[in-house]
């Protein structure tokens, strides 16, 4: 959500790179990059939430930081899912990109920058099931698309989370928690 500074995501965000051990966590602002709904649009078969062109803007972000930080790896989260939906994750794209950013840099070129896209043939599902095979701390994840601290529970991110965790077979610890604050609350 663009209406503000996403304070749960943000949270989360600092929570998992400290988990997993990030030498650097750099956090870039692109207050006029809007979603489509925010922008009264909306575009055949894609969500509200659907951002234009956000992973070419997204990407040669991170093209412009690695090449300063001297990385050779982009390493995006896209699942299955999400490519059928979203036309910007999927391999056309990322092999047009990748020759795209090798041809505008001489340092990237010669350092072979690849974009690496390791959840690409999974579902939601799967990625839970292979998260949860490696302790990932799920109490640090975001899901929601509402500007809040907690989840919402009733956004299509929200929903989806308890779609795919359910799907999954594996506990999310968010969902838990939330059940005990309404069965305290009513008791
Ligand atoms: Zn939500």
């Amino acid at each position: 959500m663009f209406h503000g500074i996403a304070r749960g995501e943000l949270k989360a965000a600092r929570e998992v790179g400290k988990a997993v051990g990030a030498r650097e966590h750099r956090f870039v602002r692109l207050p006029d990059l809007k979603e489509a709904g925010d922008l009264g649009l909306r575009f055949a078969g894609l969500p509200a939430t659907y951002i234009p062109m956000r992973n070419a803007v997204f990407y040669s972000f991170a093209a412009s930081i690695a090449e300063e930080t001297g990385a050779s790896y982009i390493v995006g989260g896209h699942n299955k899912d999400d490519l059928r939906v979203f036309r910007d994750v999927g391999p056309t794209f990322f092999e047009s990109l990748e020759a795209t950013i090798r041809a505008g840099s001489d340092t990237l070129r010669q350092r072979r920058l690849k974009i690496l896209r390791p959840l690409a043939s999974r579902t939601k599902p799967e990625v839970i099931r292979l998260a949860a095979s490696l302790g990932v701390p799920f109490r640090s994840t975001w899901s929601c698309h509402q500007d809040g601290i907690r989840h919402c529970w009733k956004c299509e991110g929200c929903l989806s989370r308890v779609r795919s965790f359910a799907e999954a077979g594996v506990t999310d610890p968010l969902s838990v928690s939330r059940t005990g604050e309404f069965s305290r609350r009513k008791a």
